[in-house]
């Protein structure tokens, strides 16, 4: 900003960054504006690659680091996107930059849209975004309809920042959003899946997923995953994906990783055992069923959130796997137990536990079976030792029949 400064261009930081600096938080990543073109950012950077075709943005690297550094935009920078597109090849740029009172109209929320300016050290605010800022309200600028008809996606930004900062959705965009939650439907896939890893790899997945349903966002996200909670027994599934959340949010607060696979099979995982106790009953065969199962749940949800190969092929995995935790006799455990994704299967099987879908006494073994050293897992795994369990998961529990057994062969 100081280097912008110095060759005479406006600089300023704005959007997310100023919000949570108020806030005395760290923002995650710094966003500057300036009236500088991204032309002659460049010249002004040697560490910085211009990015985008339609709106060119700037990335400015410092060693990790990467600044976002962009042009005002003017009030009519989408339509002008538009008509450039159109236009052929060749890319009519210059009525999309503007100056600053132009550029503030086209930000989201009144929070969002306060400039910090290095001239003086003031916030600039157009919008009102100080007072909604001291009385923690999430407000659209303008009419809330017509700023969510331009982009539906704000609606999950609106609960994606609700959650995280602690604010209140204003009424009249609480409303809107009741309203209009269908339209995100008409979102690319492909944005939408990196909108769902925003929403649900923050640490507040639990809290995002229950706004998100009161909203009637969550439908629209996760189709298949909304239909299955409808239906419930024992508390379960629904208890299953609210362990996995309130698990991602906790490794996230202990300070380890959470991974998308992960949390999107936990998903999907209800609506896959619905589908293979369909294929079953069809007659398919127990494997047959859940490979099915997983193809169907995961073409219908790529629909919606286009997820990358490397996520569902893992996902599949974890599912896989599952019901090979039945098996606890011979070579079956120490093959499952080299398997590159046991660890997340294993992890997987222990929230299935903890929701009532497995025996308690199965989890209990495989974690003795990791601490156990090869000789006591190979002792652990002789015939005669346990009970063989049921090998799929995906059938309806039964508890007890499973633990007596369990107990009169360990005995
Ligand atoms: P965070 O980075 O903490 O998630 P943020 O507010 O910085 O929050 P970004 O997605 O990084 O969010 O966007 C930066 C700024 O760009 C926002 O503060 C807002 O002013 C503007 N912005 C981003 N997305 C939109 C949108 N869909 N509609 C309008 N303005 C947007
Ligand atoms: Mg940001």
């Amino acid at each position: 900003m100081y280097k912008l400064k110095k060759e005479g261009f406006d600089a300023y930081l704005v959007g997310g960054c100023v919000r949570d600096l108020l806030l005395g938080r760290e923002p995650k990543d710094f966003d500057v504006v300036t009236n500088a073109d991204p032309d002659q950012i460049k010249r002004i950077f040697r560490n910085c690659r211009l990015i985008g075709r339609r709106f060119r943005l700037a990335h400015v690297h410092f060693g990790k680091e990467v600044i976002e550094v962009a042009t005002f935009r003017s009030e009519g920078a989408e339509q002008s996107e538009q008509q450039m597109l159109n236009n052929e090849g060749r890319l009519l740029r210059d009525n999309v930059y503007g100056t600053i009172d132009q550029d503030v109209w086209r930000r989201d929320f009144t929070v969002n849209a306060l400039y910090y300016n290095i001239k003086d050290f003031s916030v600039v605010d157009y919008v009102g975004g100080m007072a909604d800022h001291n009385t923690a309200t999430l407000r659209l600028i303008g009419d809330p309809e017509t700023r969510f008809r331009e982009d539906p996606v704000r609606m999950i930004r609106a609960v994606r920042f609700a959650v995280k900062l602690g604010f209140n959705i204003e009424p009249a965009c609480e409303q809107a959003i009741h309203q209009l939650s269908g339209l995100l439907d008409s979102i690319p896939p492909a944005r939408l899946y990196d909108e769902v890893l925003k929403l649900f790899m923050s640490g507040n997945a639990l809290q995002t997923f229950e706004m998100l349903r009161h909203y009637g966002l969550f439908k629209v996200l996760f189709p298949a995953t909304e239909n299955s909670l409808a239906i419930e027994y024992d508390g379960f599934p629904k208890l299953f994906l609210i362990k996995a959340l309130q698990n991602s949010d906790n490794r996230i607060a202990e300070g380890k990783t959470v991974t998308a696979y992960f949390l999107l099979a936990a998903f999907l995982w209800e609506p896959v055992q619905m589908l293979a106790r369909d294929f079953q009953q069809q007659g398919l065969p127990d494997h047959s069923a859940l490979q099915e199962a997983m193809n169907v749940a995961i073409s219908r949800q790529v629909k919606v959130t286009a997820m990358p190969r490397h996520i569902t092929t893992a996902m599949r995995e974890v599912w896989s796997l599952q019901p090979k935790f039945h098996s606890r006799v011979g070579a079956k455990p120490a093959r499952l137990f080299n398997q590159p994704r046991f660890r997340a299967a294993y992890d997987f099987l222990l929230l299935r536990t903890e929701s009532g879908g497995v025996a308690l006494e199965l989890a209990q073994w495989w974690t003795a079976y990791q601490s156990a050293d090869e000789n006591e897992q190979r002792r652990m795994s002789e015939p005669g030792r346990n009970h063989k369990t049921r090998k799929s998961g995906f059938k309806r529990r039964n508890r007890r029949s499973g633990q007596n057994k369990s107990r009169a062969s360990d005995s």
